[in-house]
């Protein structure tokens, strides 16, 4: 059963890039919690990829990643079942017949499950390797009535975007196709729309005549894993940029959509991408951090960035004049993504009139990620005899209790995908606008600026966005004022 309420069909489910790193760390770790939840419905996953392994070599694979990325200690009960519904098949998409056996073992798979069993595929491969996926899969006959999952990057820039999805629509219809970006699955993002549509506490101040700015941080504090060559091609503005922060900007942006459903959310959310302007290479910051160089499958003399920082304008009638600030970063002092909405200052300031110490401006952050919650940061009288203001917070924290039952971000998707529902998967038309947006800043890249790891990225960042200062969270950076 999921949150729509309907228990969900059997599923024979696919997994193209069996051997590679995210079905490692993120899918087969899913597979094992959705079951031990006891939310996955009847499967069979069958992994493929061209390393060479039986199902014995795929189950112990699949055992040591669950071991090593999953939470908690493993229950060998479950595990063993889940276990026996693992198959794995090798080949090389490249070849012709690349699918033969994997089609017998569909069927199989299939039939075991009986007649109501849905076909699931999720592209975890390279993104060079999809158009293979789905044009096999369509000379073969598996792609009709299935789902498939694509993940990103879908393309590298506006054109080769396009000519993916056109790929992809020569088999799927586009009700079949979902393209995932995993932050959508997080709670707190979507707690985004919770906070803003379900209270009438919100939403009357969420406008440019309460707010002075607003700033999009995701931070990481390591660094490229040793996914050098793939970093090489990628950079921070197409990883993280292009996705997950345009994606956050628009549930902080949106209008309230007239339904919750995935065309009109995907409507409000296109929207917003659409009044934003195209950047500013002038207004943006790319660093790359010390050492960056050094690591292994990086050119000792890329540019690649590994920090974007950049100012974007929504212009339509409820942001228009105000900046919205975006910086994300690998190598950075801490692992944090965070909304902050920094406020207006009151229209006449009567404490500042009467030589009151302390003022700063009222935010609400957004905490993403870690410490999930929200905290409303305002000025409050300091106990005692003198009219000084101190700073109160006030916090909330998804609880302990609570905290444990977060799905990770790749559970809900891939329960949200088996079930064929859109909302938290993102539509062609905002990729294509996505990339329309950051079009300056491919074409014209800012000169990389280097930065030392665990700092907060280059200085220029700093002077990109005064006389504001960027928000950490916990507090802004030691003797900052908020402008
Ligand atoms: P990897 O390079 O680790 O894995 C790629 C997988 O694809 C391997 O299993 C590889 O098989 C398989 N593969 C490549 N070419 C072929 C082919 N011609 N035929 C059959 N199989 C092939 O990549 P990642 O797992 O890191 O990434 C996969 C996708 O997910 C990428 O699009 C990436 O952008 C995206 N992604 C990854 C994230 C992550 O955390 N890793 C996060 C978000 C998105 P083999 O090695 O056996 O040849």
């Amino acid at each position: 059963m999921t949150r729509h309420g309907r228990p969900l069909r059997p599923q024979v489910l696919v997994i193209f890039g069996a051997s590679g790193d995210l079905t490692r760390r993120k899918l087969l770790p899913a597979l094992y919690h959705l079951s031990l939840e006891g939310l996955l419905p009847p499967c069979r996953v069958i992994g493929y990829a061209r390393t060479e392994m039986d199902d014995e070599g795929f189950r112990r694979h699949a055992r040591q990643a669950v071991e090593t990325f999953g939470r908690g200690p493993l229950d060998e009960e479950r595990w063993r079942d889940l276990a026996s519904h693992l198959r794995y098949v090798a080949g090389d998409l490249d070849q012709p017949g690349a699918m033969d056996h994997l089609v017998r073992h569909v069927e199989e798979a299939a039939r075991d499950l009986g007649p109501s069993a849905e076909r699931f595929f999720y592209a975890a491969t390279p993104p060079s390797v999809y158009a293979d996926i789905a044009r096999r899969l369509g000379e073969t006959g598996l792609a009709e009535g299935a789902r498939i999952v694509v993940e990103k990057p879908f393309g590298w820039d506006l054109d080769s975007s396009r000519e993916l999805n056109a790929e992809l629509r020569r088999v799927f219809d586009d009700s079949q196709v979902f393209r995932i970006d995993h932050f959508m699955g997080k709670e707190t993002v979507q707690n985004i729309l919770a906070l803003r549509f379900s209270n009438g506490l919100f939403e009357p101040v969420w406008n440019r005549r309460y707010i002075d700015h607003v700033q999009i941080t995701v931070a990481e504090d390591i660094g490229i894993e040793g996914r050098g060559s793939f970093y090489e091609q990628t950079g921070a503005l197409r990883d993280m940029v292009q996705g997950h922060l345009l994606q956050v900007l628009t549930f902080v942006a949106m209008e309230p959509p007239v339904a919750f459903d995935p065309d009109r959310l995907g409507d409000e959310k296109v929207k917003v991408l659409r009044a934003a302007h195209a950047c500013d290479p002038a207004r943006a910051v790319f660093g790359q951090y010390e050492g960056y160089r050094g690591e292994e499958g990086v050119d000792p003399r890329s540019s690649v960035e590994t920090f974007v920082a950049l100012e974007l304008w929504v212009e339509n009638w409820r942001w228009a004049g105000i900046p919205f600030f975006l910086r994300t970063g690998k190598r950075l002092a801490r692992r944090t993504s965070e909304v902050t909405l920094v406020f207006r200052e009151v229209p006449y300031n009567l404490f500042r009139e009467a030589g009151v110490e302390g003022l700063l401006r009222d935010h609400l952050t957004i905490r993403i990620a870690p410490d999930e919650g929200v905290t409303v940061a305002i000025n409050a009288k300091r106990p005692g005899p003198d009219f000084d203001l101190g700073r109160v917070t006030l916090d909330f924290d998804y609880e302990p209790g609570s905290r444990s039952e977060l799905l990770d971000a790749y559970e809900l998707l891939l329960l949200e995908a088996m079930q064929g529902d859109h909302t938290l998967f993102l539509r062609q038309d905002g990729v294509e606008r996505a990339w329309e947006l950051l079009a300056p800043l491919l074409e014209h890249p800012p000169p990389v600026q280097p930065y030392a790891p665990g700092s907060w990225g280059p200085p220029a960042a700093e002077a990109m966005i005064a006389p504001h200062r960027w928000h950490v969270h916990g507090g802004w950076p030691p003797g900052a004022r908020t402008g």
